[in-house]
């Protein structure tokens, strides 16, 4: 007896001690609670990582062996309640592996991640929660349930029946067979692709680095020295060292055989060579979606996208084809002119693109990013946001008060988020601006909490995160124009997060078609009058930007479209293609070049990836039949924001802003995209706005 008390007791010993552990706990203070973000340790998160998922999966059993009939109460509801720990814990755990990561914490990560595919797939496979949400999607097929409920049943079903659980058992069987050949040759492809990038450098003597910029020279000293080759310079065979050395090196041979070894990865008939593997991977793509009923990849994969099959993403990309087409030979003709000037002798080979496009930009379309640079500080940038933010969404941004908000690191600074008409609370801002060591490169939004009627209706956590190198102590912060855009475009996710109106946590879902749109949409903003005149200001005379200098920028946004949507195009094509192909009749190497042939694929140009090391398709399955929604995205951007140039208020009609935020901020995935997008525009996106925005003529437009 005395031994069970003991166990017993310190079993709950064990409990309370686990439910201590900071990152599973409420979150407390102001704003309906916020994270601990300085109480957070790395010792806490596989503790708490492993008790929320165990949590978690405990709710879910206890749906699934629920005796009464599922209905939507009693199985889709708890459903959308459950895992609220998990949420909490991830919320750090997302902080730990972007913002501040360590060596301690990859080491983490690398023993959680199998245990965090093990607990989806127990979701994921769990049958008797599947008979449940069948149930009650069939049943809402004879009684149809209230829009926001029949979205829900419906996305929660479709996603669990894509996975397989709909299948018998020996099929099941099958399928995970599939799903785990499959995750090995994803790591096979990418892991041949780092080699090939490793494999294959480039060393330059001193005589050989004539055209190269300063910088570019600075870093490729040190990447040979890494290699043990003091006194050299490295040009790796990876798109961010081949890139600036094409399109600068004065020397035509290097530039060949730097080209050569970059679009030769994975295609070298060696060891690392994956035309084998993409065959694979084909093969059991296509028989694991046999299994589902589908006729092929592409079919199972665009169903729940916003182009919903292969045949209307087709459409798209096959309309702005022949316009890209006729530009590149519009660019090829001016390269060559400037070719023929400087006596080169040659013909435009795909090696010389980039370097004779950078003469051809020089020449029509010199911009000095540097004076560009002195009318873009980032405190002025920061109040550009918010004003946008109020006159669209009818936002208003106050900072809080020094304290009264925990953050993970001393930069991050926050801002409360009001109704400017009502002084409603909406939520809290986080801005993470500057780069340091453990924090992931690049710029992302994401959200800490997000809007759910069902779990309370609190305020939304947003952040936005970027890498500005911070000034020293009195000097202003400025930026590139691009980076201003980017700072835009975060800025658009994170309104998207706070402009959510929805009744559960699934409707705040994404579509990977359709989530970048509304954030591309919102860089167009920046370059607006009334953000130009209040924000783009010199940093030391207030002077604002001038005209000249806005009208360049303009001008070269539509600069190299040929090559940049050609090459782009091509890929997506190809992946399309190979996926609604049957793939016995697949040798990689052939296929892509018979139907680069068929399409008419200029001899200037390569695909963007080409095939054996696409990695957007082989090395996983996020990007595949997908990599054709960055150009529906853009679609849809170039439409939207035509909406606003062709109203009596131009970017700032109050009109068209509230059927902006009725229709595609607020619902996210309440409603099916398309259907969101007509409410909005009165009709579908049509392609035009984006053939004019590249500087493409418009079909059927005289
Ligand atoms: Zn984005």
């Amino acid at each position: 007896m005395l031994a069970l008390a003991t166990i017993l007791s310190s079993n709950a010993l064990a409990q309370d001690k686990d439910m201590d552990n900071i990152l599973l706990a409420e979150w407390e203070g102001p704003y309906a609670g916020v994270p601990a973000f300085d109480k957070m340790e790395v010792d806490l998160v596989k503790p708490a990582m492993e008790k929320a998922m165990e949590m978690h999966l405990a709710e879910i059993d206890k749906i699934a062996n629920n005796p009464e009939a599922a209905t939507f109460e009693n199985t889709i509801v708890p459903m959308e309640k459950a895992g609220k720990e998990l949420r909490r814990v991830f919320t750090y755990y997302g902080i730990f592996s972007s913002n501040m990561s360590s060596p301690e914490f990859r080491e983490v990560q690398k023993e959680l991640s199998p245990k965090i595919s093990e607990y989806s797939s127990k979701i994921s496979q769990n049958e008797k929660l599947f008979k449940k949400i069948e149930k009650v999607y069939e049943d809402s097929k004879e009684n149809p349930l209230a829009s926001q409920e029949q979205r829900v049943i419906d996305l929660i079903y479709e996603e669990f029946a894509m996975e397989g659980a709909a299948l018998n058992e020996e099929d099941k069987k099958r399928y995970a067979e599939i799903n785990k050949e499959l995750s090995k040759l994803y790591t096979k492809f990418s892991n041949n692709v780092l080699a090939e990038e490793e494999n294959y450098v480039v060393f330059l003597e001193k005589d050989q680095l004539g055209g190269l910029p300063e910088s570019y020279i600075k870093s490729a000293a040190s990447a040979a020295e890494e290699r043990g080759e003091p006194g050299k310079y490295a040009v790796t065979n990876t798109r961010s060292s081949m890139d600036p050395f094409l399109t600068y090196s004065d020397e035509r041979k290097l530039r060949e055989k730097v080209w050569n070894n970059y679009y030769s990865r994975g295609d070298n008939d060696d060891e690392f060579d994956n035309n084998e593997v993409i065959k694979n991977i084909l093969k059991l793509r296509d028989e694991r979606v046999e299994l589902l009923g589908y006729d092929n990849f592409a079919q199972w994969r665009l169903q729940n996208r916003m182009a919903k099959n292969p045949e209307n993403a087709m459409e798209l990309m096959e309309a702005v084809w022949p316009a890209a087409l006729a530009r590149v030979e519009q660019e090829v003709a001016d390269m060559q002119a400037i070719a023929d000037k400087e006596n080169a002798g040659i013909t435009i080979e795909p090696w010389d693109y980039r370097y004779y496009a950078e003469k051809v930009r020089k020449d029509k379309y010199d911009l000095d990013s540097e004076e560009v640079k002195q009318y873009l500080e980032l405190g002025n940038l920061t109040q550009a946001l918010f004003f946008t933010a109020g006159e669209i969404f009818n936002f208003e941004f106050t900072p809080v008060e020094e304290g009264s908000v925990p953050v993970f690191h001393e930069d991050v600074n926050v801002w409360e988020v009001t109704d400017k008409s009502t002084g409603d609370l909406i939520g809290l801002w986080y801005l993470d601006p500057f780069a340091r060591q453990g924090k992931r490169s690049g710029a992302w939004a994401t959200t800490y909490r997000s809007y759910s009627e069902l779990k309370g209706a609190k305020p939304v956590l947003a952040s936005n995160n970027s890498n500005f190198i911070e000034a020293a102590e009195g000097e202003p912060i400025l930026i590139s124009w691009d980076d201003a855009t980017t700072f835009f475009h975060e800025f658009g996710h994170a309104l998207h997060f706070l402009a959510a109106d929805v009744k559960y946590p699934t409707l705040n879902g994404g579509v990977r078609d359709y989530t970048e749109f509304q954030s591309q949409l919102l860089e167009r903003w920046l370059s607006t009058d009334e953000v130009i005149n209040r924000f783009l200001r010199h940093h030391e005379t207030d002077e604002v930007i001038p005209d000249e200098l806005v009208t360049k920028i303009k001008n070269a946004s539509t600069f190299n479209q040929g090559f940049a949507t050609t090459e782009f195009l091509a890929s997506a094509l190809m992946d399309m293609k190979y996926h609604t192909t049957d793939p016995d009749k697949i040798e990689p190497r052939e296929f892509e070049k018979k139907t680069l042939e068929e399409l008419g694929m200029p001899k200037e140009i390569v695909m963007r990836h080409r095939s054996p090391h696409f990695g957007h398709v082989f090395s996983g399955e996020g990007y595949a039949t997908g990599y054709y929604g960055y150009l529906w995205a853009d679609v849809l951007t170039s439409d939207a924001a035509e909406a606003f140039s062709e109203a009596p208020g131009g970017f700032y009609d109050k009109n068209v802003a509230q059927k902006l935020v009725k229709y595609l901020f607020a619902p996210r995935n309440a409603m099916d995209p398309a259907e969101a997008y007509r409410s909005f525009r009165g009709r579908d996106a049509k392609i035009d706005a984006l053939m004019r925005d590249r500087g493409f003529p418009v079909p059927n437009e005289k």
